[in-house]
């Protein structure tokens, strides 16, 4: 209910796993929605202030399940070869709907107590069927996860960074899913299809770039560490491109300030922040990621992906060579480097950081 609430809640945000954070976004944007809609559909509107009641009493973990398969993208929903790629109402029933489709790409689903599920952009009159939002138990009958994640499978002391944070994404199937009355928040209302999407990308974004703010920062301190490790720290070419990345890291955390100082209340007095801030700084901070992730390859150099493993280090016969060749000066010793290297390698160069590239790119609908 102030600026300092908002950025104290960003603080905290930070070291919430990410199901934690999916949810207090995701209530945060159906609180956001009915706000929107308590005018033309007040009934909607207590519906989905019951269902916050109802998690926050509960203690639950909700994850937002928007994206949907989408078929042909030139295509509208009605138009495809394939009706249900596009999440849609297939009966309505005196005490509730029956939902068909998929939702991708859904982080930490699997994991989660409940799926709330929004439209993934705006229906046009004609389009009620598609025009769904309603909260679905992950355990329902007629509801499918498929996971996939990054988490390392083997040699977790290589990962360092992927290895103690990880999450699955799930490919949620709802094959012909029963949703009664009371979850159901919009069932054909095509005037406020896009309200539940909208509202949620505004913290979408504001949660993406806090993120990021802080991805920039430890990219900044290991291109520096790589960089006194290999002994070019002072080589005009390295220092420019450390520069280019704090003044990065810098911009990005300055939209984010900027996003909360010009925080505006709402008519309920809750703050939202500022929109122009908030996509701007996400927008900046996504596109020039891979910028800055190249900059910090080209400061380390190949051994971001060749060097060692940990149990290469450990072997009897080969690891005291691999400490030897590795090491680089006093106070640089080859297993700290190669260590280094590994840390690089998991944060930019390998499954998790390949994930972050284009999850930069993405996530927040993009
Ligand atoms: C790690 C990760 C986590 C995610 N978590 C969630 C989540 O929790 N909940 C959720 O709902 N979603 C989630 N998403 C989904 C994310 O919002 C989508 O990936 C994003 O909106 C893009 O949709 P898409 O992947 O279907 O790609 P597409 O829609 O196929 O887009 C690919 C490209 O085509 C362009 N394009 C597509 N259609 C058109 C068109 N009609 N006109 C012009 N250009 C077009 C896009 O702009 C983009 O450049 C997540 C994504 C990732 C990567």
């Amino acid at each position: 209910t102030s600026k300092d609430d908002l950025k104290g809640l960003l603080e905290t945000l930070l070291h919430w796993d990410m199901v934690t954070v999916t949810t207090s976004q995701g209530l945060l944007a159906l609180l956001t929605a009915a706000a929107r809609m308590r005018g033309d559909h007040p009934e909607l509107a207590q519906r989905i202030e019951d269902y916050f009641d109802y998690c926050k009493r509960n203690d639950l973990r909700c994850v937002q399940a928007i994206t949907d398969a989408k078929g042909d993208r030139r295509v509208a929903p009605g138009g495809q070869a394939d009706p249900d790629v596009y999440t849609r109402i297939v009966e309505r029933r005196p005490d509730g709907i029956v939902i068909r489709g998929a939702k991708l790409h859904i982080s930490s689903a699997a994991i989660s107590h409940e799926l709330v599920v929004m439209p993934t952009k705006n229906m046009k009159p004609g389009e009620e069927d598609y025009a769904v939002a309603c909260a679905i138990p992950v355990n329902a009958p007629g509801v499918r996860i498929v996971n996939t994640s990054y988490a390392p499978r083997e040699r977790e002391e290589d990962f360092p960074v992927s290895s103690k944070h990880n999450m699955p994404e799930g490919f949620i199937i709802f094959d012909d899913v029963f949703v009664p009355n009371e979850r159901v928040f919009l069932a054909g209302e095509t005037g406020h299809s896009a309200t539940f999407a909208h509202a949620l990308g505004l913290w979408e974004r504001l949660g993406g770039t806090a993120h990021m703010s802080e991805f920039a920062d430890q990219l900044v301190g290991l291109a520096q560490l790589i960089a006194e490790a290999n002994g070019t720290e002072r080589i005009s070419h390295i220092r420019e491109k450390v520069a280019e990345m704090i003044i990065y890291a810098t911009m990005t955390r300055s939209g984010l300030e900027a996003a909360i100082a010009n925080a505006e209340p709402s008519p309920e007095g809750w703050y939202f922040p500022s929109e122009l801030f908030t996509n701007a700084a996400k927008h900046y901070a996504a596109s020039e990621y891979s910028h800055m992730v190249r900059h910090l390859q080209d400061i380390g150099g190949g051994s971001i992906v060749t060097a060692p493993s940990v149990a290469d280090l450990e072997n009897d016969e080969v690891g005291p060579f691999i400490a030897k060749y590795m090491a680089t000066k006093e106070g640089i010793s080859g297993e700290y480097r190669t260590k280094l290297f590994h840390a690089i390698r998991d944060f930019t160069a390998d499954a998790y950081g390949g994930w972050q590239l284009v999850t930069m790119l993405q996530s927040g609908g993009g």
